[in-house]
């Protein structure tokens, strides 16, 4: 039957296929696909692995039948009992050779679907007895999976296969393309999925600008997010449409409603040729003003996307990527300054902006610190606030980023800032990692400094920051988030979160005009900058640095090439003083 589930439109397109549904805390599993040959050595590390899990319980249970009842009790002979029954169960093993055989997963992806399968028949059982063996189940997955680890990975994973609409066909074969459906993915499980193969994302939880969404946009595939309940509601390889544009995803859609999908799909693929042709082009307005389109990037191989998407070079190097899902442990000096010079190196003299690390709130180090105890962790210690709370790590990564600098066009960037002291400090610490370096005889380059406008408090004082910094860069996500008093990631109070507020676009309006003002370069970051709505508003405001995900890199081309930035002024002035500007802005 028929049915849609809807949530938030983050990430433009069509995918159409099938479901593989995660279940929480599996997103760090691999996921690839073996060649038909790998088949036996697959099934034979599951049989391994499996083998092992039976070895250690018997063992178990041997050193504990010589125990008395009050150091071994009666339940945990009776709860490795249970675990012994289901390693051997032969719809876990049937199940994960299916996946394995039939549609060539590898072992662990295999392993962790059918145990998702297996889940939903346990939630459904009426015995409460039997309805909580799922716990046992999980356990002795785990324990699988855990033992696998341990081993390595003996296939090579093979290339990651992104479908192309061509192979999009509706039997079931192995070249069906797979979307993902889990309750959440935090920004760190989204980036493992960069280079994944699947077509699509659909998650219960998170808001339009969260960093797992942003990061969904970068993948440049259909996503939603936000749409309640989806994973429960979807099955293992149910055939799924979603549709990142409308943000619904529809579940086992009828012959008519796949036909008009696949006819959109198709759409969407012309305009994207048609947009193609524009990749050389120089962004111009009609009336001669240049405008600087820039790409966000989260790892430094992303700097292959950004070329190819036509930017002219990199206006956000989220650096805290390259601290996220090491379980805490911090990238030294040396892997800072590779993974900034290969980004340097990658733009080809292009400038590369390259932010501090920004973590904290939906941007958590590692899956332990996910569900911070802070009551409002993104009005704690994130950001900037962090690297002050840790100078030994803040003055590494400053020199990573200063050495890099030595490679090519350099502007570092802060984020979060808000007071004189948190200015005052940070710029100390860049002089005393120069001093660090020049201690060591280590060369390093020049580097512009900037300020990311990003709170109501900093937006409203650009004078002083522009005492202190080379250029300033707009970051509305957050400024909206903390303006409106927003969490960005929540999915309840997302249609709140509202970048056409009068007061998002006064505090934007006054960040850009202050700075052309005093002729200090500033440029918008945040997801504004590349949502083509906002595209005329921006120019007409005086903009001409706009930084983005190189997937939207050409949409506002074609906006910037069809704008006339001065007949824009006006309209732009009126738009930001109306009561309603999102009305005087679709009039
Ligand atoms: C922003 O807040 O707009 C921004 C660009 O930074 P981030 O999304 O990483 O918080
Ligand atoms: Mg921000």
């Amino acid at each position: 039957m028929t049915f849609a589930v809807h949530g938030i439109a983050v990430a433009r397109g069509i995918a159409i296929g099938r479901a593989v549904v995660m279940g929480s805390g599996r997103a760090d599993v691999a996921h690839y696909f073996i060649q038909p040959s790998q088949v036996e050595a697959e099934i034979e590390r599951i049989r391994v692995g499996r083998d092992a899990v039976i070895e250690e319980i018997h063992r178990l249970q041997q050193t504990i039948a010589g125990m008395g009842p009050k150091e071994a009790p009666h339940e945990l002979s009776a709860l490795l009992d249970v675990h012994l029954m289901l390693l051997q169960d032969q719809e876990l093993i049937g199940g994960v050779k299916h996946w394995i055989t039939d549609r060539l997963y590898n072992a662990e992806w295999a392993l962790t679907t059918q145990l998702e399968a297996l889940s939903r028949q346990f939630d459904e059982m009426e015995d409460e007895y039997l309805r909580e063996r799922k716990a046992d189940l999980e356990q002795v997955a785990e324990r699988i999976l855990r033992y696998m680890k341990g081993l390595g990975a003996p296939v090579a994973p093979a290339t990651p296969r992104r479908r192309t609409q061509q192979d999009r066909l509706l039997d079931d074969s192995v070249d069906v393309p797979l979307v993902l459906v889990a309750h959440d993915l935090s920004p760190a499980d989204m980036l493992q999925f960069k280079q994944s193969v699947f077509a699509g994302f659909v998650t219960d939880v998170g808001g339009k600008t969260s960093h797992t969404a942003i990061v969904a946009r970068s993948l440049d595939i259909p996503a939603v997010v936000g749409a309640r309940g989806a994973s429960q509601l979807v099955r293992q390889d149910d055939w799924v449409i979603i549709d990142g544009d409308g943000g619904v995803m529809i579940v086992d859609p009828s012959p008519i409603i796949l036909a008009e999908y696949g006819y959109k799909q198709r759409q969407v693929e012309l305009e994207r040729g048609r947009l193609g042709r524009l990749r050389h082009t120089p962004a111009v307005t009609l009336d001669g003003q240049k405008v600087e389109l820039l790409a966000n990037i989260e790892l430094p191989e992303d700097a292959e996307a950004a070329l190819r998407a036509g930017a002219v070079g990199v206006g956000l190097f989220r650096s805290e990527f390259l601290f996220m899902g090491r379980e805490g442990r911090m990238p030294d000096e040396e892997e800072q300054y590779l993974a900034y010079r290969k980004a340097v190196e990658g733009m080809q003299g292009l400038p590369v902006t390259i932010r501090t690390v920004d973590v904290g709130a939906d941007k958590p180090l590692d899956e332990t610190r996910r569900y911070d105890t802070h009551l409002n962790p993104a009005l704690g210690l994130r950001a900037i606030r962090w690297s002050l709370s840790e100078p030994e790590m803040f003055r590494t990564q400053l020199r990573a980023i200063l050495r890099a600098a030595a490679h090519g066009k350099v502007n570092l960037l802060v984020p979060m800032l808000a007071h004189g002291t948190e200015i005052r400090q940070t710029l100390s610490l860049i002089d005393f990692a120069r001093a660090e370096l020049d201690n060591r005889g280590v060369a390093y380059g020049p580097v512009s400094i900037g300020a990311m406008i990003e709170i109501p408090a900093a937006a409203l004082q650009v004078r002083t920051f522009l005492r202190y910094f080379d250029y300033l860069s707009i970051g509305t996500n957050d400024l909206i988030q903390y303006t409106l008093a927003i969490d960005r990631a929540d999915e309840s109070v997302a249609h709140l979160y509202d970048p056409c507020h009068p007061a998002v676009l006064g505090l934007v309006a006054g960040t850009i005009a202050e700075c052309r003002r005093q002729g200090k370069p500033v440029s918008v970051c945040g997801e504004m900058a590349g949502d083509t709505q906002f595209t005329r508003l921006l120019i007409g405001l005086g903009l001409r640095s706009f930084s983005m995900h190189p997937a939207q890199i050409l949409a506002v081309k074609q906006e910037v090439l069809r704008a006339d930035a001065t007949r824009l002024e006006g309209w732009a002035r009126d738009v930001v003083a109306s009561e309603d500007p999102a009305q005087a802005l679709a009039g």
